[in-house]
């Protein structure tokens, strides 16, 4: 796959750590919320890992998929207090220059994109939860925003941003995706989305 010169996006087929559990595409995948295909539609990924690296251990909580649509319709629910707290917290925190190099030499080695937290710089390795987020067309993936991973402390930060309006939001997504990955969410885990 080349590189998209017209949008300064670059492509790259799909790491397998963003693929669904046990399959080798998105092929028949929908989208978890409205059950939309995934094919040929822009969509985003979400998985949350726990890892005991002692012991060598690295276990996904849960993975969801979300199609262009739903991801828009949740957006704009948002409230504007939320979204302008988030973007000042992501102007102050985001590790964008380490970002912003790996696009500038078309580096598509996952490990970099996913080597520390977007917030706190913790090596991901070395935390015990995370979360990976990460945009694609079809089988591509897109390097630009995302892909991205953000350490359970991480999470924790953003959640503070949230306004009680927003808090609302997300339980109501929370509330529209398949029950299994729901009570995974409750149980153990965090959504970043
Ligand atoms: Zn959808």
């Amino acid at each position: 796959m080349g590189e998209d010169n017209e949008f300064s996006i670059t492509w790259n087929e799909v790491p397998k750590i963003f693929l669904p559990e046990g399959k080798s595409s998105f092929k028949n995948e929908k989208c978890s919320i409205c059950e939309a295909s995934l094919e040929e539609n822009m969509f985003l990924v979400e998985k949350a890992f726990w890892q005991d690296s002692l012991i060598f251990k690295h276990e996904l909580i849960f993975e969801y998929f979300i199609c262009a649509d739903c991801a828009q319709n949740f957006n704009e629910q948002v409230s504007e207090e939320s979204k302008l707290k988030l973007d000042a917290f992501r102007k102050k925190n985001f590790n964008s220059l380490y970002r912003q190099k790996l696009k500038d030499y078309n580096n598509h080695d996952i490990g970099k994109w996913l080597k520390y937290c977007e917030i706190t710089k913790e090596k991901i390795s070395t935390v015990e939860e995370y979360n990976i987020v990460g945009q694609f067309i079809g089988d591509i993936m897109l390097y630009d925003e995302l892909p991205m991973a953000i350490s359970i402390d991480g999470l924790m930060q953003i959640e503070k941003l949230y306004s009680n309006k927003t808090r609302d939001i997300i339980d109501d997504f929370m509330n529209s995706l398949p029950p299994d990955v729901r009570a995974k969410i409750k149980d153990k885990g965090r959504i970043f989305f």
